[in-house]
């Protein structure tokens, strides 16, 4: 069999995928020019793949950073970030709301290694405050944030962060998945490494696994030398299909934006939606928050429903239109009732302390028809209305809650039939 020839040309408009696991050099003089930094090229598929290097590229560009590291997932990318920069004896404070994954691994794994972990709820932005500064310290390696938290959306103030922490000591990591660097770019207010689930927002489509930090040059040399001996790499062709995603980025938010925020809205106006959770709306409790970091407030509405488990059960069933689930970020509508799905495992005195009752529900938006979602949504709400009325007459029905704003959307268009 003939050696691979090299292409022999590389204009293409959209780089090729790139497959191979090994790189070959002509002869030892060509690898000792490599070596010295006079040639570029790769030695071996766990250290390079020009495939990754395109998307890590446009990751660092859409965070504003000088560089970005792919992983094979949102999780890979954290444990492996965080793996990279710890050492015993360090401390990690953390969001209390953060994705329950990233709870046991720093809970479970990293205190193996002997890394204590401290999450503090931020909920209540006036406690976080204070029960942050009281609990730094110089051991303190790392602060996570998970900003905006799943599914309540809670913010928290990274430039107050900035002004109690050590910089030459402690590193502020913000995971800003929720977000998609569309909406936010935490580095601008100070984070020194961002993180995402590429699998979410930025892969857009449901159909691959990835993570990404992104961060200074220096940064990212310490946690690409640990991706070398973890061996925490993404394929060429996730790679590629990721960066194919990246390209509609900017046009996908922006529709999910606008879809999210007349979702929330609508929901707002409705008599058995007792709560709605969604940066977008200036009840949200980090509604100042959000005007600071946030441009948009992206695809994923949570609410509570005044109603008992069951009915909420029943709302999930009766939807037409998402899949029960629990992704966010594609074009697929997802939705689940939170305590019932992803927090199952969870003990009530658990859900209670994470704000998940019984009757709240998750709802991701795609990139279907706003009014169908509404529509789709106000349906499966009536059989809980009609059931409210039976046990309490007096209560308020939709058309007469309907707020102005509603009211003036359902007569144009939307969801004129319900009113
Ligand atoms: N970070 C956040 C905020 C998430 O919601 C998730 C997953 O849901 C992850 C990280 C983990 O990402 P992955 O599922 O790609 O490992």
């Amino acid at each position: 069999m003939p050696k691979t020839i090299r292409p022999p040309y590389s204009n293409a408009v959209v780089p090729p995928i790139s497959v191979s696991s090994a790189y070959y050099f002509r002869d030892t003089e060509e690898f000792r020019r490599y070596k010295a930094g006079e040639l570029p090229g790769g030695r071996y598929g766990r250290y390079d793949n020009p495939s990754w290097l395109q998307t890590e590229a446009e990751l660092a560009q859409l965070e504003g950073t000088e560089e970005a590291l792919l992983f094979p997932s949102g999780m890979s990318a954290v444990s492996n970030t965080v793996a990279a920069l710890c050492k015993q004896g360090d401390r990690i404070l953390y969001t209390g709301c953060a994705y329950r994954n990233l709870r046991t691994f720093f809970n479970e794994q990293m205190s193996q290694y002997g890394v204590e972990a401290h999450a503090i709820c931020q909920a209540d932005i006036q406690k976080f405050n204070e029960e942050f500064q009281n609990q730094y310290d110089e051991r303190c390696r790392i602060v996570f944030v998970e900003m905006p938290s799943n599914p309540h959306m809670y913010l928290v103030d990274l430039e107050y962060i900035k002004t109690v922490i050590d910089p030459q000591r402690t590193l502020l990591i913000v995971d800003s998945t929720f977000a998609s660097p569309i909406n936010c770019q935490p580095a601008k207010f100070g984070a020194n490494l961002v993180i995402h689930s590429c699998t979410k927002y930025l892969g857009g489509h449901g159909d691959l696994l990835a993570g990404c930090v992104c961060g200074s040059a220096e940064l990212m040399d310490q946690i690409r030398n640990y991706r070398n001996i973890s061996g925490a790499v993404v394929d060429g062709f996730t790679a590629f299909l990721l960066s194919r995603s990246i390209a509609t980025l900017n046009i996908r938010m922006e529709q999910l934006n606008k879809t999210g925020l007349e979702v929330a809205r609508s929901l707002e106006s409705h008599p058995v939606v007792r709560h709605v959770y969604y940066t977008g709306l200036a009840s949200h409790p980090h509604a100042s928050l959000a005007s600071k970091y946030l441009s948009g407030h992206g695809g994923v509405v949570a609410f509570e429903l005044d109603c008992d488990a069951e009915q909420a059960v029943g709302f999930v069933d009766r939807l037409k239109i998402p899949f029960m689930g629990t992704n966010f970020g594609s074009h697929q509508a997802m939705v689940e009732q939170c305590a019932e799905f992803t927090y199952y495992k969870l003990t009530a005195q658990e859900r209670r302390d994470l704000n998940i009752s019984n009757t709240l529900i998750r709802y991701t938006v795609g990139l279907e028809k706003t009014s169908d979602i509404i529509s789709d949504i106000f349906n499966s709400l009536k059989l809980i209305c009609s059931q409210s009325q039976e046990r309490a007459p007096n209560v308020k029905t939709h058309s007469q809650n309907v707020t102005a704003a509603a009211r003036q959307m359902a007569e144009s268009r939307t969801f004129g039939h319900l009113s």
